[in-house]
């Protein structure tokens, strides 16, 4: 099985592409995994500047073809906040239970066509010999008017889904994958992979 290292430290994210990517061939490794422990500054100015600065710096560093995504939560009617500062909006130690009852304040008032919003998730594999493939997908959605659910992670719980009917937090695992924006992200990412790697 060939490895292939994820530039990020989020836990939650390594269960997603790992479960994702399984089956395929490939096996995923983290930064902190393969030994490299550095923080990286995330001063891009798009979710795929940004993952692209993470990738080529461990790519560098390592020699090993290096993924990255960055994502984020892009909310219409606060003129796309949280955005590319979804992780530290409101500080990145503060809780997501705290983080998004804020967020549904901010939108009292809001009518449900305004509510719109996606995630969005860019991700790219650099190669040492300078190739780079990107994908940057959406999840379309909108905020809710109460929390729900108690899977996933993060604004799971205030993103509320109307093809599902329900929170991102209330639905399963390879429900969410199936239309998210990392699940659909990825997906590409493996079919870029399969192509450059063939
Ligand atoms: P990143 O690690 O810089 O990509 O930050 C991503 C941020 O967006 C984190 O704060 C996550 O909570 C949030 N986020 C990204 N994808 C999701 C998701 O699928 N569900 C909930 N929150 C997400």
């Amino acid at each position: 099985m060939s490895d292939i290292l994820f530039a990020t430290g989020n836990k939650n994210k390594l269960i997603e592409i790992r479960r994702i990517l399984q089956g395929t061939g490939y096996g995923v490794v983290s930064m902190k995994e393969a030994g490299y422990d550095v923080d990286i500054e995330e001063n891009g100015s798009t979710f795929l500047e940004n993952a692209l600065i993470k990738a080529r710096t461990i790519c560098r560093l390592s020699g090993q073809i290096t993924m990255a995504d960055d994502s984020g939560l892009v909310i219409d009617a606060l003129n796309g906040e949280p955005g590319i500062y979804s992780a530290r909006y409101l500080g990145e130690n503060t809780p997501y239970t705290e983080k998004n009852a804020i967020i549904l304040e901010r939108m009292a008032g809001v009518p449900e066509e305004k509510r719109t919003a996606r995630f969005v998730c860019a991700m790219c594999a650099v190669f040492p010999d300078g190739r780079e493939l990107t994908a940057v997908e959406t999840f379309e959605g909108r905020i809710a008017f109460e929390v729900a659910g108690a899977n996933g992670f993060g604004y799971d719980p205030v993103f509320y889904v109307p093809e599902a009917g329900c929170t991102s937090a209330e639905l399963s695992e390879d429900d969410k994958n199936a239309i998210s924006h990392r699940g659909k992200a990825l997906r590409k990412m493996e079919a870029l992979l399969k192509e450059a790697l063939s």
